[in-house]
């Protein structure tokens, strides 16, 4: 690699390299060459972070700091990163592959996650108990955890950081940060905006690695108060059954399999368009990814064709450009994964009406490209349907009424999200009620917000991301006791 640029983690306040002197290389999903450098940690690196961000939370002059003031820093933060949202997104992009037009986008959003949670950080309220006892007054304080521990995945990576680091910091916690070790450029740079910010020392620390290296050190460490995990659900278990050990907090955000359903009495136009930005947006390399199209047989081959018309048409190429629609895969080894993926639906019967392999056109013989894959005729028990491929490849279902459609999109062990397509508003609400999804979307897919929260039924997670109920999940409840009364009763008994 010629003259990599080299990222340096924030302990403390400082910048740092590791203390293993070891660096890790990252590469550009569209050229797959490396092109930037981050420190690989070790267990030196993650205690001093996480001994920062204690002392950090304990002295100096972030627990003093009132509510408001930290309010005004989450909101400095937000206009610091509106401000170079496009730097920003640059870096994504060369990090992780996913669109500009994408990245950008989410870029220019996220400051709404800092104005909102600043807003917030003064608005957290105990509460004046009634009392059964004589003389007695009693109230709630709601306080912060401490130490968090913020675990995030190669998709998204300041996105769904954000998530976590806004109500965090709204709360009074200090974070540790472990970003993935595919895609840490872009977490890294925040960290310079972080401390323009003027967040005392300490109060944010970022540990970079190999997760299977430093994340159960992390994780277990005796100041972390808690673990906020996006990822995959198999190091999802392993995390929670790490913590549970050392009993910490924990809020997990894991995978999907995610029915988007199309009935008959649909729109069949928005629900194609629907079906196509549930599967081939970010290349499929999203947690809601709508990878089980259910589709009511009277339309079913009427919606299967256009939707393999219109996925035919989508252009790929350098993610960069405004004019690419799919763009690589992150890595190479979930490249390969997906491809492998596509091999055990064919093997498992199911039909490909389009794409299965890598593209053949010159241009993206460099990057870790996959067609947009379409699979017909699925049945719900092949593994296709049933594992989550995070690629670019859609299964679709056919149905035969309401029941079956539930049934379908209930009989999965995730529950993060589903799409439901009608014009029968009664319907809505009906399937809406019966889906076991943590987000449910009606005549739209892939929408989030900072007001809405987000998160899992099932093995889908535990815990949920934005809106206010995200705030809970960075605080504990004190109750106090206050004697007003003259005496002390009988001490020997329960008060
Ligand atoms: P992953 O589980 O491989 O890694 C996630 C993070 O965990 C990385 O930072 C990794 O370094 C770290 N890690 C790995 N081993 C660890 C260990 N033993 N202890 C602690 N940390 C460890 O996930 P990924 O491949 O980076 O991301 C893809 C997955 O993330 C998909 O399954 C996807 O569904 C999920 N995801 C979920 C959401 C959501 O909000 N529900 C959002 C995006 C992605």
């Amino acid at each position: 690699m010629s003259n990599p640029e080299r990222f340096q983690n924030l302990v403390d306040g400082q910048y740092r390299t590791s203390s293993t002197g070891r660096w890790l290389a990252t590469a550009n999903p569209f050229t797959g060459a490396e092109w930037a450098e981050v420190p690989q940690c070790g267990a030196e690196d993650a205690a001093l972070a996480i001994e920062a961000a204690h002392r950090a939370f304990s002295s100096g002059p972030w627990p003093k700091l009132s509510a408001t003031s930290r309010g005004k820093l989450l909101r400095r933060l937000g206009d610091l990163i509106a401000r170079d949202a496009e730097k920003l997104a640059a870096i994504e992009v060369r990090d992780n592959g996913k669109l500009y037009a994408e990245m950008l986008g989410q870029l220019r959003y996220l400051p709404e996650w800092f104005y909102y949670f600043g807003g917030l950080a003064d608005k957290i309220e105990g509460g004046v108990l009634p009392s059964d006892k004589p003389q007695i007054f009693s109230y709630t304080k709601r306080e912060p955890l401490g130490v968090v521990v913020a675990i995030t995945p190669w998709n998204s990576p300041l996105m769904l950081l954000t998530w976590k680091l806004a109500p965090a910091l709204a709360a009074g916690n200090t974070v540790v940060i472990k970003p993935s070790e595919f895609t840490s450029c872009s977490t890294l740079a925040l960290m310079a905006l972080v401390k323009e910010a003027g967040f005392p020392d300490g109060v944010v620390n970022t540990v970079t690695g190999f997760g299977h290296e430093v994340g159960p050190i992390l994780v277990s460490h005796p100041l972390v108060a808690k673990v906020a995990f996006t990822g995959g659900d198999a190091t999802g278990a392993a995390v929670y059954a790490q913590a549970a050990k050392h009993i910490k907090h924990v809020t997990l955000e894991l995978g999907g399999k995610s029915p988007n359903i199309v009935f008959a009495d649909a729109n069949i136009e928005h629900a194609v368009k629907g079906a196509i930005s549930g599967i081939f947006a970010a290349s499929g390399q999203t947690c809601i990814a709508g990878s089980r199209l259910l589709v009511q047989r009277s339309v079913y081959q009427e919606v299967s064709e256009k939707v393999v018309d219109l996925a035919r048409t989508a252009k790929l190429g350098d993610p960069m450009l405004e004019s690419t629609q799919v763009g690589p895969i992150t890595t190479q080894p979930q490249r390969d994964k997906v491809l492998q993926y596509i091999d055990v639906a064919r093997e498992g019967g199911a039909e490909c009406l389009l794409g299965g392999k890598r593209p053949e056109a010159a241009e993206l013989a460099n990057g870790w490209f996959v067609e947009p894959t379409i699979f017909g005729d699925v049945n719900n028990q092949m593994r296709i349907a049933r594992e989550e491929v995070f690629g670019p490849v859609l299964s679709i279902i056919p149905f035969d009424d309401e029941d079956e459609a539930i049934s379908i999109a209930n009989d999965t062990p995730y529950g993060l999200a589903a799409g439901i397509w009608t014009s029968d508003i009664r319907r809505a609400f009906r399937v809406t009620d019966q889906v076991r999804a943590g987000t449910v979307w009606v005549n739209t897919y892939r929408a989030v917000s900072f007001m809405a929260p987000f998160g899992g039924y099932k093995q889908s997670g535990i815990g949920r991301e934005n809106g206010q109920v995200a705030i809970e999940d960075y605080l504990q409840t004190k109750s106090v006791w206050v004697n007003l009364a003259e005496d002390v009763p009988n001490p020997f008994v329960l008060r």
